[in-house]
């Protein structure tokens, strides 16, 4: 195949889209099929800090079950797992721990910011307090952000659907269907 003319010849000129060639063999489906892969089998680190973390235990039990989208391996060591739930009040002396966890984790890795105060600090944040970090994202990037004091287990479960889109582009489960509340008033009929 002849190589397309380069209009600029200097040797440091950075190469324009249109002279790139079409690679040879076609790597998006094997791609695709790693993506699907990893997308359901993501590993979380165990790893809770306050309340929330119940609410994580939760959405791993019986009742809601995250084994159903792949998700219940979690794992003790930092190395295995590709997915930090941070659940709970990140504290400044716990920060460091932190950090470092992230940093053991393998690429590609994710990060779920669960609750307000992993968020932004939640109940504890005001005015002049020194003892908590006042959002995660302040020190490792963060993915998905999970609100609630504390948010509900299905909640997490649909920031796990999150990081599965944010994997293939496409999210893979159905919408969630507006349950009508039971108290909610009922219509009057029409005269
Ligand atoms: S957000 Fe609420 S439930 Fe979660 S760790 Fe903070 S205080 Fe506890």
């Amino acid at each position: 195949m002849a190589e397309p003319e380069r209009k600029n010849s200097s040797p440091i000129a950075p190469i324009t889209k249109a002279e790139v060639l079409d690679p040879i063999i076609n790597l998006r489906p094997i791609n695709w099929f790693f993506d699907v892969n990893r997308a359901m089998s993501i590993w979380p680190i165990t790893f809770g800090l306050a309340c929330c973390a119940i609410e994580m235990m939760s959405a791993s039990m019986a009742r809601f079950d995250i084994a159903r989208f792949g998700a219940e391996v979690f794992r003790p060591s930092a190395r295995q797992a590709d997915l930090m739930m941070v659940t709970g009040t990140v504290s400044k002396k716990m920060a460091p721990a932190v950090v470092r966890l992230y940093e053991q984790m393998p690429a590609p890795k994710y990060v779920m910011a669960c609750g307000n105060c992993a968020i932004s600090g939640g109940p504890f944040k005001f005015e002049n307090q020194y003892g908590i970090v006042e959002g995660v994202d302040r020190l490792i990037p963060v993915d998905v952000y999970v609100p609630g004091c504390p948010p509900r287990p299905e909640a997490i479960l649909e920031g796990v659907f999150a990081i599965q889109k944010k994997i293939l582009g496409v999210r893979f489960w159905p919408e969630p269907q507006e349950i009508p509340s039971p108290l909610a008033e009922p219509k009057k009929a029409k005269a």
